[in-house]
């Protein structure tokens, strides 16, 4: 009698093991939901589709964009922070995670305890760009034009904290001159205000505005990465111009809320590795002036470090630019 039962109780704990495991293999078995920080049709929206895309074919589940534009980015990553870590809610968000941590004295969550880090994905240049009958016609005419117009010219970015304010700020410490700031959810409306001619500067992502720069739907005076961008070739570098020590590259990473389990985040990174060496998602970065993040920089571990290290990184010129918000 005895043996019966000890035999009944290991049939029991093997099957309880094994509805276990199932449930960890079975994830996911709904879909996903990835916070993309800024609005539709910016930047780290066409980043955040690409991979959602071909991570969908990965993990046999919809990966789903939803976008909570407003304050830097800082909203959206609010909600990620707080939501269950279940791997079912993820953010994609870029180095406005590491600014957010100086820029905003009163963060609703911590950059560097709150979340998991999931890998990085892309570090796309910026451009300096402007509505289309913007008069200068180089970037040394624009540096004198911002100084003899000073607040006059405005300038759009996606709120405190995000990739294009930054630059902003930067651009107005090396001219020497105050620019009026307009912010917005994202830089893809604030791109239909440029186009528009309703503001007359923004600093952006080549993913956003490569392909209005080549319809000639906007000005492009300079990038801000350390060489050419070779899809736009004929676009000196912020450098080349005499503007110096103004290198901004975009880091994006994806990041789940802390707590998420390990074996989840190491199966989301080896799905974020597959969508980095997909052909279709490599072919559409090229075109937009940016490439997947080299193979050595791919680790959670990785990515994690170099968070901390962008903390640091940023909070001295953040610090001496004493620009903050609430
Ligand atoms: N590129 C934007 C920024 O300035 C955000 C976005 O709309 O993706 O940070």
């Amino acid at each position: 009698m005895k043996l019966k039962h000890a035999v009944f109780a290991l049939a029991a704990m093997v099957g309880l093991a094994a509805t276990g495991a199932q449930a960890q293999q079975a994830y996911p078995n709904r879909p996903i939901t990835v916070v993309v920080p800024f609005a539709a049709g910016g930047p780290t929206d066409t980043v955040a589709r690409l991979i959602a895309e071909s991570m969908t074919r990965t993990l046999g589940q919809q990966v789903l964009v939803e976008n909570v534009g407003g304050a830097g980015g800082t909203r959206g990553a609010a909600q990620v922070a707080k939501a269950a870590p279940d791997g079912y809610t993820l953010l994609i968000h870029h180095i406005g995670q590491a600014t957010a941590a100086t820029l905003y004295r009163k963060l609703p969550y911590n950059v560097l305890t709150d979340f998991e880090e999931g890998g990085l994905i892309t570090s796309v240049p910026m451009t300096v760009i402007a509505k289309p009958a913007m008069e200068p016609k180089t970037a040394a005419e624009l540096v004198d034009y911002i100084k003899k117009n000073k607040e006059k010219v405005t300038l759009g970015n996606a709120g405190v904290g995000s990739a294009s304010h930054l630059c902003g700020m930067l651009l107005m410490s090396k001219v020497g001159a105050s620019m009026t700031t307009v912010p917005y959810q994202g830089t893809g409306p604030a791109m239909n205000d440029l186009i528009g001619g309703q503001i007359d500067l923004m600093c952006d992502q080549t993913t956003n505005t490569t392909g209005q720069i080549k319809a000639g739907k906007v000005k492009a005076y300079a990038v801000t990465s350390d060489g050419r961008v070779k899809s736009l070739g004929d676009i000196p570098t912020l450098k080349e111009v005499g503007i110096k020590d103004f290198e901004v590259t975009v880091w994006h990473g994806l990041y789940a809320p802390k707590g998420t389990p390990a074996d989840i985040m190491e199966k989301l990174n080896g799905a974020l590795t597959v969508a980095l060496e997909d052909p279709k998602v490599i072919a559409r970065f090229a075109d937009l002036g940016t490439e997947p993040e080299a193979k050595d920089r791919r680790s959670r571990a990785f990515h994690k470090q170099f968070l901390a290290d962008e903390v640091n990184k940023w909070k001295p010129v953040i610090q001496a630019a004493g620009v903050y918000a609430d």
